[in-house]
């Protein structure tokens, strides 16, 4: 039995178009979800057989828009998890939805089926910003998605937003954190917006049709949701993320802690400790403390695998304790309660600590808002490169 892996994200790969900006495992329209859904079923009982009846605290059925297929498949699948794993009582289970596929009698169905915290992708409440990101809703609906999870009995909410849209002023930014901060979410997201290659935008910026936002407005922006949801009442747990009194992301926390998840669909990325992931038949090299793993992006071919009796697993990295260490490091800074240091780092940290790029607390360290942006050379320093 397993017990550091506590645990699962489960892959949804279908949206209702593709958005300019994302470079996620996802396909425009829901054709084939059925058959894609008996596959995720299939691996997922599947990592059972080779896991055990792992205990977990935490589920993330992310996407792609997994608000897109239809509740009872999703119902399905949770269903196959809770007969699969056992489920502790108080555990986490969130689901990412988009506002065009949300309603009230669907947000009942996954409350029904075991999902109790939803996370929505608002991502601006600007309607020339959400066309620029190529979204398929507007603000109304946007609000109106929170409204309906609300009445079909969620209260832990998370809303996502994106700053440094070209075209977003600071003022209409400030306008969009403030709609939603009045709509109650109880976990607020604000990713900066990044130009991915292969995306639709990065085309775009480089036919020089679009300017991306530059670092100062950018960093500006992000001091501007800190300063706003803060004065709100959301803790700044995390560089991008926000929550009201015990409204952390648990299983996001999993990620930045440096902790262990089994994975399954497309495009699912794993992290195990080696005696799991040589359980589920993975390489482990010697010396390995731990594996990370990923499935392959394509969805017919994850399912011809999966119903050949594979994981569909496509790529592993070993992890060697000096990479485990830069790691922990490198996640830990990313939040504010930081990460513990050994007492042979702490003159760097102080060296650190006096250019304004960390906060040290004893022997633990944190990154400052100008650490966030060179967060890699800051880790470089702390521990070392120690990839090896
Ligand atoms: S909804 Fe999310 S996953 Fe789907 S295309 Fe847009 S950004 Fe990508």
């Amino acid at each position: 039995m397993f017990n550091d892996v506590r645990s699962l994200y489960l892959h949804i790969p279908f949206c209702e178009r593709k958005c300019e900006y994302c470079d996620f495992t996802s396909v425009a329209g829901a054709t084939g979800s059925e058959a894609y859904m008996g596959a995720l079923n299939a691996e997922v009982r599947r990592i059972g057989e080779r896991l055990g009846p792992l205990a977990l605290d935490t589920v993330f059925i992310g996407g792609g828009t997994p608000s897109l297929v239809e509740p009872a498949l999703l119902a399905g699948l949770i269903a196959t998890v809770r007969s699969t794993f056992s489920v502790t009582a108080d555990a986490e289970v969130t689901m990412e939805a988009n506002p065009s596929s949300i309603t009230a009698g669907r947000a009942r169905v996954w409350r029904e089926a075991g999902v109790n915290r939803i996370s929505i992708g608002v991502q601006s409440l600007e309607t020339d910003a959400l066309r620029f990101l190529g979204r398929v809703h507007d603000a109304d609906r946007a609000l109106a998605a929170v409204a309906e999870v609300r009445e079909a009995g969620f209260t832990s909410i998370n809303c996502d937003l994106i700053y440094a849209v070209p075209g977003l002023g600071d003022t209409r930014w400030r306008r969009t954190l403030e709609r939603v901060v009045d709509a109650g979410p109880t976990h607020i997201s604000c990713y900066e917006l990044t130009v991915e290659a292969g995306t639709p935008l990065h085309a775009r910026v480089r036919r020089g049709l679009v300017t991306p936002v530059d670092g100062v407005r950018s960093i500006r922006q992000h001091g501007i949701a800190v300063d706003l949801l803060e004065r709100a009442g959301y803790a700044h747990y995390e560089v991008s993320n926000f929550a009201l009194p015990g409204e952390e992301c648990r299983h996001n926390l999993v990620y930045w802690r440096n902790g262990y998840y089994a994975a399954a669909g497309v495009g699912a990325h794993g992290h195990l400790p080696a005696a799991a992931a040589a359980a589920v038949g993975l390489d482990v090299a010697a010396g390995a403390v731990s594996v990370r793993y990923w499935h392959g992006r394509g969805i017919a071919a994850y399912g011809r695998a999966v119903r050949g009796g594979e994981l569909a697993i496509a790529g592993s990295e070993p992890v060697g304790p000096g990479m485990r260490e830069q790691e922990r490091v490198m996640l830990g800074l990313r939040l504010r309660e930081g990460v513990r240091i050994g007492a042979s780092n702490l003159s760097e940290a102080h060296a650190l600590a006096g250019l304004g790029l960390i906060a040290v607390d004893g022997d633990r360290v944190r990154a400052t808002a100008r650490g966030e942006a060179v967060l890699n050379q800051v880790t470089l320093r702390l521990v070392g490169d120690q990839a090896a």
